[in-house]
């Protein structure tokens, strides 16, 4: 608290008593009062006046000290307008009060809207990086300190990000361009992509910050893009490679070899297989992208298992007698499971046509079914109890570190191979999407010299998940 000193006490204390003194001295120099009277009442009305200044002053005082609160400690008690007036400023007390009041207000306010900005930058889940004029971070927000790992702070931009681009158009922005948007790559063993957009404030903010930097993650989506221009760019190498040989035969059917009844029987047969390629490719491609139309719409019917593992087998006879194979069941009595009847039956046919393909010539194939009850570790990875559908080969089985990628569109450990038994690389990428669809699960165990199982573990008909977070 600021008092007033006793010098300027003595002062205003002067300048009040100067017009009575004066009065006095003039009764007395005109004999209307005599010099001891006129001592007696200046010292009274002295006394009295230095009370009420005295009084005044320490209601100044307390004015004095709510004032300097405002800058300060805005829950200081407000003073009390109606309880002590200040006998030479009647209104002050209560305008001070009311001034103090709406400060406090503003400043609660500004606490207010300051704390949402904070809790919005905190929330924020992208990368947010406030620089100041120097391309200096003033504050991150926790994104952006868990996307580069530690305090970012006082740290130079191009110690945490490096990208020559982006570092560029950081410097025009904090020269006067008004934002601007960088995609950039940030190495690292996993690299991510970054879209950044840059923005400048008006005018530096109090605590320097003069542009800000707000980062996109979009690896996901350019991973999605760069899937999407494989897929095209693989779907177009298989089709244009029959397609090349058809044209291929077509003019030589149609040139040399003319008149040559043998050589255009032979070609019509190859011309014949690379057609039905064609054929089989662009199924698989419709079923797929159909299938992957309604992945997120399960499918509403029930399926009996057993008898649509039989009935896919008889379609598949043919090739397996051509290597003289044998299809062994063993599918006793399981529940229906909750699919679409044309859907799973295209799951069986894939994991059985690749068992014929794959398979040792002569050797047998088991197609199993069998429960999987609740409380059993298959019901628990699926969330409910189902039915596990199992396609065993003895064929040569696959190296364990080709598993992770089999269900890729396209995807074969073998192409060659794959190529000359019919295969397109979509049967088994069709399998994971129905299964996806399926709400089912896909597992594969394929010992290299013993064969290969691969089991479909599918939801028994009307049974609800026990519990949804179990799913991976
Ligand atoms: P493809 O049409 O080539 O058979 P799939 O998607 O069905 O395509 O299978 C992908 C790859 O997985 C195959 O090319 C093959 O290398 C491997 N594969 C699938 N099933 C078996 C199996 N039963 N035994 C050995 N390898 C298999």
């Amino acid at each position: 608290m600021r008092a007033v000193s006793p010098v300027d006490a003595l002062i205003a204390f002067a300048f009040l008593a100067a017009p009575a003194v004066a009065v006095l001295v003039a009764l007395v120099i005109a004999g209307a009062l005599d010099w001891p009277a006129a001592l007696i009442a200046g010292l009274v009305i002295s006394f009295l006046m230095g009370l009420v200044l005295r009084w005044h002053l320490r209601r100044v005082a307390t004015l004095q000290q709510a004032i300097d609160a405002l800058g300060g400690d805005i829950e200081a008690p407000l003073p009390t307008a109606h309880a002590q007036r200040t006998p030479l400023c009647p209104g002050l007390d209560a305008a001070v009060a009311e001034m103090a009041r709406e400060r406090r207000r503003q400043r609660h306010a500004l606490q207010e809207t300051v704390a949402s900005g904070e809790a919005i930058l905190t929330a924020l889940p992208d990368p947010l990086l406030l620089l100041d004029e120097d391309g200096r971070i003033v504050r991150a927000n926790p994104a952006a300190m868990e996307a580069f790992e530690g305090p970012l702070a006082g740290r130079d931009l191009p110690s945490v990000l490096r990208n020559p681009a982006l570092l560029a158009a950081v410097d025009g922005v904090l020269q006067g361009d008004a934002g601007r948007v960088v995609e950039f790559t940030r190495p690292g063993p996993v690299a991510h992509h970054y879209s950044a957009r840059l923005a400048r404030l008006p005018a530096p903010a109090p605590d320097g910050t003069l542009a800000v930097l707000a980062l996109h993650d979009i690896t996901t989506s350019k991973r999605i893009e760069q899937m999407r221009a494989d897929f095209i760019a693989n779907a177009s190498h298989e089709l244009r490679t029959p397609l090349t040989s058809l044209l291929g035969f077509i003019e030589t059917l149609q040139g040399a070899a003319r008149e040559d009844t043998d050589a255009r029987d032979r070609f019509l047969g190859v011309m014949r297989e690379q057609a039905e390629r064609m054929s089989r490719l662009v199924k698989d491609l419709l079923s797929l992208s159909r299938i992957e139309l309604h992945e997120h719409t399960p499918p509403r019917g029930s399926v009996d298992v057993s008898a649509l593992l039989h009935s896919v087998a008889r379609t598949l006879e043919p090739q397996a007698r051509e290597k003289n194979m044998t299809f062994v069941f063993d599918a006793p009595d399981v529940p229906a499971v909750a699919g679409d009847a044309d859907d799973l039956a295209q799951v069986f046919q894939n994991l059985i046509d690749n068992a014929v393909k794959y398979g040792r010539a002569g050797s047998e194939i088991r197609i199993a079914a069998r429960r999987a009850d609740a409380g059993s570790t298959l019901a628990r990875r699926l969330g409910r109890p189902g039915v596990a559908v199992s396609v065993a080969d003895r064929g040569e089985g696959i190296a364990r570190e080709y598993l992770p990628r089999l269900t890729e569109r396209f995807y074969r450990v073998d192409a060659a191979r794959s190529r000359k038994l019919g295969g397109t690389g979509l049967g088994l990428a069709i399998v994971k999407h129905s299964l996806n669809r399926h709400r089912g699960l896909l597992d594969i165990d394929s010992p290299v010299g013993e064969g290969s199982v691969f089991t479909a573990i599918l939801p028994t008909a009307g049974e609800s998940r026990s519990d949804p977070s179990d799913k991976k």
